[in-house]
């Protein structure tokens, strides 16, 4: 199904993947999440020699300007890996390039690629949740250009990383009312770390709370124009739906192929469970949902690579994510009942699996409103048109 750059470009992560990153599940999963420091070392700067860092960056500014579908090669490959060893590198995404200054993209967005900085999005709020357009930080302009006050939720990474792109709803002037981003570094006076509440999975990045009392950001740090924001979370939105969904089917894969070579050799009656027809049928369902779940998140990969309208992709990407992300958990769910006891410890990928993927079904974008996304499509546009 892919060509030789996609195929080439998943080999090198299912090699980083299965050599690197998997050897070091269980250890992170009983210290925290954490790893040796000289292992995340070196897990970073494999990534970044692998290219991972620079797959969306254009060619002008030093990136491997991949395809969408080389994108989705990697990240399913990546998606294999369980305690999030995987986001051992941050990226550029290409929509940065439009909407950034020169300035922003040597200051904020190209040291990603080379591991210089690492970014963490806040946009959701205790109030709106699933509702960005209602968030109620705002952003009043003042003379140094900015004053930006409100809470943020579940700021994945940011204890890891340097700074923030915040959405912050204008205050007044000729935009208020319309959203827009901002890059905040981490050191600005008037950043207040809540709490890090504890959540399901075993990740060393968290997802913290923050509290922005009246932060004065310059102007030269608003992405765009104002009134730009939602534009760009929404290009962030497709991509990490995309992105998630790929995950999902990396994840699937692993989930049944180990359940495979386990029901292979465990003897249940005499008999190695592979022969009892209620768990072939377990299986069977898993590898017809995988396919389905693959073809789906390539597809919409290939409508980017074709130019596809935008409010198509937009709709492609949340049919990818919500149909990727409910498979996985279903065969997460069948891949631990096949494992039995074996399955719910901690140490066997199944049980870790079960935990961490039910958050795809959550961020991004829950599956309830990928599904009002993907309605309001077919009622504006038409099956034709998605
Ligand atoms: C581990 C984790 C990491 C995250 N990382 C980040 C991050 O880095 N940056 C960031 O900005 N956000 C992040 N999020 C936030 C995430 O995107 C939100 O949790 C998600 O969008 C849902 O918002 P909510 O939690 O407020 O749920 P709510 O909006 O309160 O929704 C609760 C329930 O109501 C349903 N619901 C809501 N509205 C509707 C509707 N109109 N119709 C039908 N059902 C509806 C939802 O589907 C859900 O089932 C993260 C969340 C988690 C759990």
């Amino acid at each position: 199904m892919l060509d030789d750059t996609a195929e080439a470009w998943r080999g090198r992560a299912a090699r980083f993947a299965r050599e690197e990153l998997i050897p070091w599940e269980v250890h992170a999963e009983l210290n925290g999440g954490q790893l040796p420091l000289e292992v995340k070392a070196r897990h970073k700067r494999l990534a970044i020699e692998l290219g991972f860092s620079a797959m969306d960056v254009p060619a002008a500014h030093g990136g491997r300007d991949a395809r969408v579908v080389d994108q989705v090669a990697v990240w399913e490959q990546l998606g294999q890996v369980t305690n999030a060893l995987c986001w051992c590198f941050s990226e550029p995404h290409r929509w940065m390039f439009e909407a950034c200054t020169a300035d922003q993209l040597s200051r904020y967005v190209l040291p990603l690629m080379s591991g210089k900085r690492k970014e963490c999005y806040a946009i959701t709020e205790s109030g709106p949740g699933s509702d960005p357009d209602s968030i109620e930080t705002t952003a009043t302009r003042c003379p140094e250009g900015y004053r930006i006050s409100g809470e943020k939720w579940y700021v994945t990474s940011a204890n890891h990383a340097d700074y923030f792109i915040l959405q912050a709803g204008l205050a007044d002037g000729p935009h208020t009312g319309s959203q827009s981003l901002f890059f905040i570094d981490g050191d600005t006076p008037g950043i207040e770390l809540v709490r890090t509440p504890p959540f399901s999975h075993t990740f060393s990045d968290h997802h913290p709370i923050y509290r922005f009392n009246d932060v004065i950001v310059p102007e030269r740090q608003r992405l765009g124009s104002e009134g730009d924001g939602m534009q760009y979370s929404h290009a962030w939105f497709r991509r990490e739906r995309l992105m998630i969904a790929a995950r999902c089917c990396g994840a699937s894969a692993r989930l049944i192929e180990e359940a495979t070579a386990f029901a292979a050799t465990r003897i249940v009656g005499g008999e190695p469970l592979a022969e009892k027809q209620l768990v072939q049928a377990m299986l069977a369902d898993s590898v017809t949902e995988l396919w389905a779940a693959r073809l789906v998140t390539y597809e919409a990969a290939q409508a980017h690579d074709r130019g596809q309208d935008l409010r198509s992709l937009h709709a492609r990407c949340s049919i990818a994510k919500l149909y990727a992300s409910e498979v996985a958990n279903r065969i997460a769910d069948r891949v631990m009942q096949i494992f039995g006891g074996r399955g719910y410890m901690r140490e066997n990928s199944a049980e870790r699996f079960f935990r961490e993927l039910r958050v795809d079904r959550i961020w991004e974008g829950t599956s309830e409103i990928q599904r009002l996304i993907i309605a309001r499509a077919l009622l504006k546009r038409g099956l034709e048109g998605m």
